[in-house]
């Protein structure tokens, strides 16, 4: 058994303080992710610093963005109205992720930090460059049918899991930080990271810092949205791929779009040049398949999974049909 301290944080700088101190301490929100990594070993900390007290549960509107707080549950998140009604791809996400017991637990800042689902991660006895770096990446040569088509390294091929990531990355969502340093916003562009040389950094955040909040900026996208997951159960299962769309139609013509796909690479895929080019276009399917194809390029896949190279541009077209109101479930 190993051995941990259990600290209560009651107030964010002594948390910040405490973990930047410990580079084996962990802070700890719903648990959900964390403490299946600890039973397996995966993850051994010296520290836990509970959060569950600090206040970051409130979602807030604030002028320019709805502020939605680090502890914030997802099913709150999911549920709440003014999420609803200003931004439904963030209630479809998060809906299609886990499960109703799994969202009433897990937080916002514990889903922006989830680590992968890579089998080799998880496996402490296999060489996982992610898990223990310098050991090789079991993925790349093994059974790598969840692994990434875009932006992997030699060293990594894995995939970020989360469904709310996607989303806010098609929103544009701004990441809230506190740390030894102060405080500071990240565009979540900017948060998660693609592997390169150093795949056990899954993001930017440095020693010690606190997600604090998420802002997402108010956008027109209410109404032709729609996230879509292929898996191989329906429920409780991670994405093989999936795609976040919003897009904003007048009069038959996208005026602005927002494309995004999980299941894809190390962070939450963003497909601007796809988006360029439906700006303007009418809604159609013909330029719905175009605009995936263009998505698709750069896309590299590895042994099992070549079929995510015809898989992820079907989710995408599929998911702007569903959006632009071409096609229903
Ligand atoms: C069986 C199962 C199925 C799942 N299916 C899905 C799915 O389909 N889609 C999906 O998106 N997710 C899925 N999940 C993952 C789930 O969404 C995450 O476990 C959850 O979001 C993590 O949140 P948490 O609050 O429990 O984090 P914790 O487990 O408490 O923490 C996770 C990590 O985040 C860090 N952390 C937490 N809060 C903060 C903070 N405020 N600042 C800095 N660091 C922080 C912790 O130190 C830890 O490293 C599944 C999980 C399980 C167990």
């Amino acid at each position: 058994m190993n051995q941990f301290q259990y600290n209560k944080a009651n107030e964010s700088l002594s948390a910040v303080k405490l973990a930047a101190k410990d580079p084996n301490a962990h802070f700890l929100a719903g648990g959900t992710n964390l403490i299946d990594l600890m039973k397996m070993g995966v993850v051994i900390p010296s520290k836990l610093i509970d959060i569950n007290h600090l206040p970051f549960s409130k979602i807030e509107k604030m002028p320019h963005a709805l502020r939605v707080g680090a502890l914030v549950t997802n099913s709150d998140v999911a549920e709440n109205d003014l999420i609803k009604s200003h931004f439904p791809l963030l209630s479809l996400a998060i809906n299609a992720g886990a499960s109703p017991q799994l969202r009433n637990m897990a937080t916002v800042g514990g889903n922006l930090m989830q680590r992968t689902r890579c089998p080799y991660f998880f496996d402490t006895t296999m060489p996982c460059n992610k898990r223990s770096p310098g050991s090789g990446c079991g993925a790349l040569e093994g059974i790598n049918r969840m692994h990434a088509i875009f932006g992997a390294s030699e060293q990594c091929i894995a995939v970020n899991p989360s469904d709310m990531n996607v989303a806010m990355r098609a929103l544009d969502a701004v990441v809230h930080v506190s740390g030894p340093k102060g405080e500071r916003a990240i565009p979540i562009a900017d948060f998660h990271r693609l592997p390169g040389n150093h795949p056990e950094l899954d993001n930017t955040l440095q020693k010690g810092e606190l997600i604090t909040a998420v802002d997402l900026p108010y956008t027109p996208f209410t109404k032709n949205v729609y996230y879509l997951k292929v898996r191989d159960r329906s429920s409780y299962a991670f994405a093989l791929t999936s795609a976040a769309v919003a897009l904003y139609i007048e009069n038959g013509t996208i005026k602005e779009a927002r494309l995004a796909m999980g299941g894809v690479a190390h962070k939450p895929w963003r497909l601007t040049i796809a988006e360029e080019f439906l700006k303007g276009k009418a809604v159609s399917e013909d330029h719905f398949k175009q605009a995936s194809q263009i998505a698709m390029q750069g896309a590299k896949a590895y042994q099992y999974n070549q079929f995510k190279l015809k898989l992820a541009p079907n989710t995408l077209v599929q998911s702007l049909k569903m959006a632009s109101g071409i096609a229903s479930s």
